[in-house]
């Protein structure tokens, strides 16, 4: 698991101090702030990397699905998302904790978010995909992220 302990570790360190907003980097803070995430993140690339080990044949965020799926695997019709915790608001994922200031801006932008990532969800379904979704905090660890993956997939390699 040595792999991921260099993340852990700054993730920890990024929870030692965090009041609100504290906790997430400057560029992921004006990126929520803008509602939008960015490509290609490091949970993304962890997806595909064991997907990709295992012989999976993907294509990335594909524009003429609902909500813009990060990795989709056509030939076996499914869509996957990697969520940020906290712009997706896990539940009961302390990454996915509610700022303490601005409370009423912030819970509007996450019934928003929520709203539409269900939407987004239903429409690919009504469409016959399948659709999993993967949050940041499991794709830190390897357990986690295999066990993700293999309510949809079989995984032969797993690191
Ligand atoms: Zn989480």
């Amino acid at each position: 698991m040595e792999w991921l302990s260099g993340l852990n570790r700054s993730n920890n360190q990024q929870h030692d101090r965090a009041t609100s907003m504290d906790f997430v980097s400057k560029e992921k803070r004006s990126a929520i702030m803008r509602g939008v995430k960015g490509l290609n993140t490091r949970p993304e690339r962890l997806v595909r990397s064991l997907l990709h080990k295992n012989g999976y044949r993907f294509r990335l965020h594909a524009k003429n699905l609902a909500g813009r799926p990060d990795i989709v695997l056509p030939k076996h019709k499914l869509a996957i998302f990697v969520h940020g915790c906290f712009w997706h608001q896990h539940r009961g994922c302390r990454d996915g904790r509610r700022p303490t200031s601005n409370v009423a801006f912030w819970d509007r932008k996450f019934t928003l978010n929520a709203s539409r990532d269900k939407r987004n969800l239903a429409d690919l379904r009504k469409e016959g995909w399948q659709t999993l979704t993967i949050w940041e905090c499991e794709t830190r660890d390897l357990k986690l992220l295999t066990k993700a993956i293999r309510t949809h997939l079989p995984l032969k390699r797993t690191r």
